[in-house]
């Protein structure tokens, strides 16, 4: 059996896919990787979003997030959510809190939704609303939080750590130990749709930030879930904890759905492997060059971690490779442990 052969075989479907249901949002993020703001005039209608649902389903996912743009604007996200969540996968809904009320919180119940996750990226209303962008949204997301967590619903915080905010991360985990979450999880920056350069950390800051947060996972055991992704995670745990990770999980355990049904290897990786207007998910996720290309780290020559002894533990972070050298076969800019000749 050839290697690709063989990770079709092993990765018949992606364990957690993110579905951006609609660019339409009412904050504007500057981070955003999906550059959203208005509704996309090519967006999934609602029987296309059906059929879709039934070949995750069909494919074996069983983690679903929906996200946007604010997926909670889009009309029949209801629809959506409660088509996964009948045929078993477990669904989650990305928001920043705005319109999260009483009523809402009924139709998440109504919808069998397993979980929120709320965005905050600041422990103050200042920084929250400098990355967000909208005035007011910090109280927003707090309430949210409060009103999920009277309704009994799993609440995760979101947080994701750049230039403006990432000395913010212990106090956001104390907000949302305070709020009553039941877990936070960091997301790591990558620079692409409106997310600049800029708001990148470098290499060493960003190593701080993961062990700070590693040290947090501990103090917090038992209280909040702390959970977060880095392609390094098995260079950074006890042998034990590590052996279960495979590093860089795109087109493994991860793939993306756009507002327009494109299929992507990870959330912030933008290299379409299909769309699910020409082709069924079952056959881009066995079959597609691009998602075969991603898995397969001998392509990984260039860089960093194209001669590092971890490459088929980590593999780099692809998103970051792409985003930096406009190449995904590329090194990773902000690794930390094999830096790359030329510094972020
Ligand atoms: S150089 Fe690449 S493969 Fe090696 S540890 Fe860094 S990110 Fe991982
Ligand atoms: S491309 Fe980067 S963000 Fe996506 S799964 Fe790989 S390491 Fe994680």
């Amino acid at each position: 059996m050839s290697n690709i052969a063989a990770i079709q075989d092993q990765f018949k479907a992606p364990f957690y896919l993110v579905w951006e249901i609609t660019l339409l949002c009412n904050a504007s993020c500057v981070h955003c990787y999906s550059g959203a703001g208005r509704r996309h005039p090519d967006e999934l209608d609602a029987e296309e979003a059906l059929s879709v649902v039934d070949q995750l389903a069909e494919a074996g996912v069983l983690l679903l997030g929906l996200s946007g743009g604010e997926a909670l604007l889009r009309p029949d996200w209801m629809d959506i959510a409660s088509r996964a969540s009948s045929k078993g996968m477990m669904v989650s809904i990305g928001t920043n809190g705005a319109v999260i009320d009483d009523e809402m919180c009924r139709r998440i119940i109504e919808a069998g939704v397993s979980g929120i996750c709320v965005s905050i990226d600041g422990a103050t209303a200042e920084v929250h609303e400098q990355v967000r962008g909208v005035k007011g949204l910090y109280d927003k997301a707090v309430s949210a939080i409060e009103t999920l967590v009277k309704h009994g619903i799993n609440v995760t915080v979101g947080y994701t750590p750049t230039r403006l905010n990432f000395r913010d991360g212990r106090k956001v985990v104390e907000l949302a130990a305070r709020l009553g979450a039941n877990g936070v999880n960091l997301s790591e920056f990558i620079p692409t749709g409106r997310g600049d350069q800029a708001l990148a950390l470098t290499p060493n800051e960003l190593r701080d930030v993961i062990v700070e947060w590693i040290s947090m996972q501990q103090e917090y055991a038992g209280k909040l879930k702390i959970y977060w992704h880095d392609c390094r995670v098995a260079l950074m745990l006890p042998p034990e904890q590590a052996a279960q990770y495979i590093g860089c999980g795109a087109g493994y355990v991860t793939a993306r759905i756009t507002v327009n049904g494109d299929v992507t290897p990870c959330v912030t990786l933008p290299l379409t492997a299909g769309n699910l207007r020409e082709q069924s998910f079952q056959d881009i996720w066995s079959y597609s060059p691009v998602l075969a290309n991603i898995r397969d780290r001998t392509t990984r020559n260039e860089g960093n971690c194209g001669t590092c002894e971890h490459k088929f533990i980590c593999g780099g972070c692809r998103s970051a490779a792409l985003a930096y050298h406009n190449d995904a076969s590329m090194g990773d800019p902000y690794c930390w442990v094999v830096p790359e000749a030329v510094q972020v």
